[in-house]
């Protein structure tokens, strides 16, 4: 559904397509990093887990959606910002589903309605205006390139993707969840946070960073590092940098972002810079903090983890020490979080 005129409208910003309530202040590359005021009833209570299922969704209004990528970016990513008038509460870490309209045929020759998709929730539970009343995602549209022809096929593309992403401000979106416990933050306020992302993995870390240092929670003040190991392709497809960049310079002892841009980086042996290799080059740091108590996430296409863990595991024979013990040790202290799709 197309929102009358006079409430939305599509404009490009530093060459990105935007559609947005004219009257909408939130856009997905805010600079000003200063601590906000939050409802902090939001605080309250337990975590929220599974509050709407797939016969019952939430019905939600998209309020924005913007391209977030640049035009030599491998691919679209869109920030889509949600009207959920705090109704669906969850914690940051977690995603919603989202039931994409219209049907399939299933492979009983039955009509059924699509099926749920997850999207990890790239906003704090206060959303990107602080209220409390919106969340946020981070979606890649998902094409399909015939191998043959090296063209597009608009026939296979990803629908919910495609549907969340050519939304228009007062679309209708049934959502489910929230979903997930595996990337929470660590009770303890003070442990450093070590986040590895490629593409839009960057999302739950989004929630993460704003929390930490976007929000002024009384009963969570963040005294740890944050480090973020951001993996794309090219600048183009860098996703949210003007925050991290004014996130970097108002905490640079706090916060870190490192990047490995595999099509326009060399790694140490002049080959492609792909994420592990950037993790790799701070390796003795990563082990040292991991030591002392610090939390890894890794969140992303599930394509990343093999050579994560092909380093991870050289480094740890390079000093000694087994490297399933040593995952297993994280793991039992519950600092090692890993969630790829
Ligand atoms: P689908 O319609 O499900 O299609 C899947 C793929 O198959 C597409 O690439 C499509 O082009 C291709 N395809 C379709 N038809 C054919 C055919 N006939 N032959 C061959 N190929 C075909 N994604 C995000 O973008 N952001 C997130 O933050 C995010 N978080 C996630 C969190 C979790 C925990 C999980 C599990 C997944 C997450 N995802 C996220 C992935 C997301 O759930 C979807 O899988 C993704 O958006 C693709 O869904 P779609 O409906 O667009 O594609």
């Amino acid at each position: 559904m197309r929102a009358p005129a006079a409430q939305c409208a599509a404009t490009r910003v530093a060459g990105r397509r935007v559609f947005r309530p004219v009257a909408a202040a939130s856009t997905a590359w805010t600079t000003d990093v200063t601590k906000r005021t939050v409802p902090t009833q939001l605080e309250e209570g337990e975590m929220p887990l599974n509050t709407y299922g797939n016969k019952a969704p939430f019905k939600a209004k998209v309020r924005s959606v913007e391209t977030i990528t640049g035009p030599k970016a491998t691919g679209e990513t869109c920030h889509i910002i949600i009207e959920t008038e705090g109704k669906i509460p969850f914690w940051e870490g977690q995603s919603y589903g989202v039931i994409p309209p219209g049907t399939k045929i299933n492979s009983k020759g039955k009509e059924v309605p699509h099926g749920t998709r997850l999207y990890s929730i790239a906003s704090s539970r206060y959303g990107d205006d602080f209220d409390g009343k919106t969340a946020s995602l981070c979606v890649r549209r998902a094409v399909y390139v015939d191998p043959e022809t090296g063209k597009e096929d608009p026939a296979k593309k990803g629908i919910c993707s495609n549907f969340l992403c050519d939304a228009k401000p007062g679309t209708e979106i049934a959502m489910t969840g929230p979903t997930g416990k595996v990337l929470l933050l660590p009770a303890d306020a003070n442990a450093p946070l070590i986040c590895v992302a490629t593409g839009t993995g960057i999302a739950p870390f989004r929630s993460f960073w704003r929390r930490c240092f976007m929000e002024n929670v009384p009963s969570y003040k963040f005294g740890g590092l944050f480090w973020l190991f951001m993996g794309v392709a090219n600048s183009d497809a860098k996703l949210y940098d003007e925050e991290l960049k004014a996130l970097a310079a108002a905490y640079p002892s706090q916060f870190r972002v490192d990047y490995a841009l595999s099509r326009e980086q060399k790694n140490r042996k002049g080959g492609k810079m792909y994420i592990q290799d950037k993790v790799e080059e701070y390796a003795d740091e990563i082990f040292g903090l991991l030591d002392g108590g610090a939390h890894m996430y890794f969140c992303g296409l599930k394509g990343m983890m093999p050579g994560i863990q092909e380093m991870l595991e050289r480094v740890a024979k390079s000093k000694g020490l087994n490297y399933e013990e040593w995952v297993e040790g994280l793991k039992h202290k519950n600092q090692w979080h890993v969630e790829v799709y």
